[in-house]
């Protein structure tokens, strides 16, 4: 459990707002180890993590992007993981 000493502040001004649920979903992604970037090119790559992955989706499920259904944002993450390989295409 998580102790509630220390709330953490508002996180409006200190972080950029998704511009869309494929963006937020992409953050989650990154957020839960599903996925990394190529330290060289930036490319997005699969880590092929089925325990991160579903972790991740238990987030999206719990906290779900504003104004989106949980289904929605697992759609989003479906969608998200299609378009990402596990090799980056520069290395
Ligand atoms: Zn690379």
């Amino acid at each position: 459990m998580k102790s509630n000493a220390q709330r953490r502040p508002p996180l409006e001004a200190a972080r950029p707002a998704y511009r869309n649920l494929n963006g937020w979903a992409l953050a989650k992604l990154l957020e839960h180890h599903v996925v990394r970037e190529c330290e060289h090119h930036g490319h997005v790559l699969d880590r092929a993590d089925p325990a991160a992955c579903s972790r991740a989706r238990e987030a999206a499920w719990s906290d779900p992007f504003p104004c989106a259904t949980p289904d929605e944002c697992l759609g989003a993450i479906d969608d998200v993981m299609g378009g990402i390989g596990d090799t980056c295409p520069e290395c």
